[in-house]
């Protein structure tokens, strides 16, 4: 195993040597490729999605391919402009003399993806590497198979064989993986499995990218919007089961709204998926019996006091119900572990600083929501996450403008746009001085001039 990944490695490596991916024309027809891989086989992905996840037709169509498709077009329209060698400022004293910023591609790199959006996961940073010039190897997740198959035989037929491969299996082919010298790794998935990643990449001094979960907390203030806020909780809770890094985890609800808010809760539930979500085309299921017992598991754990929406499971056609639970106490088993499902644990607050200290006390989410029309900056200043959304739930993912990344135990480093093309390039800084200029003397052993100041 070990042989085979250290023989890709080199074969790759040979390429990135040859100069190829460094070309921008190279870069742009592999981001263009890529792109039409994902446009041109859209019912073959949304079938291989059906199959790992039941992923609703929209939810893979919008989340997995028109996402990806759309960040690799937008890499390859701007990479020219930021891969131009960028003039930088000079103090007086560095002068004549032009300072610059060049940007290089890192050389070989990794991505390790997930099964929750894996065609999403795996193309965001592909794109982004290739943009900034690497060759790559792409790890998908043995726990979305149809997917994972699907796209290492498309990507033979569509991009470039020598310079970007990809390697399916689980824990033996990734672990092999991760004895070769990379020279940057991206990594998605749970903490457990980022601390091996960091500890196999620190042995090669490989910078990484963490993109790590964690239970990220929605509050509603007591004078939010509350229909608005209900709905783009459910948005983010029950799409793709609950199965979300930026889902919504659990909510804190204002005392005085609670009861409403849930009776919107059970209303978006009924309005989106029937009287029977499980019947419905456009509600998903858990990726394997496993996650669905761990589900199952947690709310048997018990810690709260109703469930006023959902509850049932069937872990053999791995369903969990989209389901509410009420008066959860901060040490409930729901609260203990990033959920992961489409369970909602709702706690109260009579103060805003309850969920703050909460929040704080606790690993730094990836995300973090707000309802509120005057608690919102706040929650902002007295709280960090890896990104935020105020009166909204999810889209601070979307703008390529915006880095999308965790802190803390929610991961490091970050990506998207202009950020991922930041991520897969190394900054070098480079200093031209013109060969007509002789330097005065000062500095130079055995240094007279300064003699006398430093004795
Ligand atoms: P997973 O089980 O598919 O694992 C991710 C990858 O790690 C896979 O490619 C797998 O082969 C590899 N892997 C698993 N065990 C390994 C080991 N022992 N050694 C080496 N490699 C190994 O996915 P997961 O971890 O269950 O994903 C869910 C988690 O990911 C959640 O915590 C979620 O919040 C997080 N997540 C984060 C983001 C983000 O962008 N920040 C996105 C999606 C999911």
């Amino acid at each position: 195993m070990s042989a085979a990944a250290e023989q890709l490695v080199t074969r790759l490596r040979t390429t990135f040597e040859s100069g190829r991916t460094r070309d921008l024309d190279w870069r742009r027809d592999q981001l263009r490729a890529l792109s039409r891989m994902l446009t041109d086989n859209e019912d073959a992905f949304l079938g291989a999605l059906a199959d790992d996840l039941g992923k609703p037709r929209f939810e893979a169509w919008a989340g997995d391919l028109a996402a990806s498709a759309s960040e690799a077009d937008h890499l390859r329209k701007h990479l020219g402009n930021w891969a131009k060698e960028s003039s930088a400022r000079l103090p007086l004293a560095f002068r004549p003399g032009r300072a610059s910023v060049q940007h290089q591609p890192r050389g070989v790199v990794l991505v390790v993806a997930p099964w929750n959006y894996p065609v999403y996961l795996l193309a965001m940073p592909l794109a982004a590497a290739l943009a900034a010039g690497n060759a790559v190897v792409c790890k998908p997740s043995e726990l979305a198979p149809a997917t994972s198959a699907l796209l290492s035989r498309l990507a033979g037929d569509y991009l470039d064989p020598d310079a970007i491969a990809f390697v399916e299996g689980g824990v033996e082919e990734t672990t092999a993986l991760l004895e070769q010298r990379f020279d940057h790794i991206l990594y998605t998935g749970n903490g457990a499995v980022g601390r091996i990643v960091a500890e196999a990449a620190a042995r090669h001094l490989t910078p990484t990218t963490l993109e790590l979960g964690g239970k990220s907390p929605a509050i509603v203030d007591k004078d939010a919007n509350l229909k608005q806020a209900a709905s783009r909780i459910a948005f983010a809770k029950w799409s793709n089961a609950g199965q979300t890094c930026i889902a919504a985890d659990h909510a804190w609800v204002h005392h005085e709204v609670h009861d409403e808010f849930v009776d919107r809760l059970a209303t978006e539930v009924r309005e989106r998926y029937g009287d029977d979500p499980r019947q419905s085309p456009d509600f998903g299921r858990i990726v394997n019996e496993r996650h669905a017992a761990r589900v199952a598991g947690l709310l048997d754990g018990g810690g709260y006091d109703e469930m006023p929406v959902g509850g049932t499971v069937d872990i053999e056609a791995r369903y969990v119900a989209p389901t509410v639970l009420t008066g959860v106490k901060p040490d409930a088993a729901v609260m203990g572990e990033e959920i992961f499902g489409p369970v909602l644990p709702v706690l109260g607050f009579d103060d805003i600083s309850e969920p703050i200290t909460h929040i704080n006390r606790g690993d730094h989410p990836l995300a973090l929501y707000v309802f509120s029309k005057t608690n919102a900056d706040r929650v902002l200043a007295e709280t960090t996450s890896g990104g935020a959304c105020v009166n909204d739930t999810m889209l601070q993912v979307f703008p390529p403008s915006l880095p999308f990344g965790g802190v803390g135990a929610s991961g490091y480093g970050a990506y998207h746009g202009k950020w991922g093309f930041e991520t897969f390039s190394h900054r070098r800084a480079v200093y031209r001085r013109p060969s007509f200029f002789v330097e005065p003397a000062l500095a130079k052993a055995p240094y007279t001039a300064f003699k006398e100041r430093l004795a």
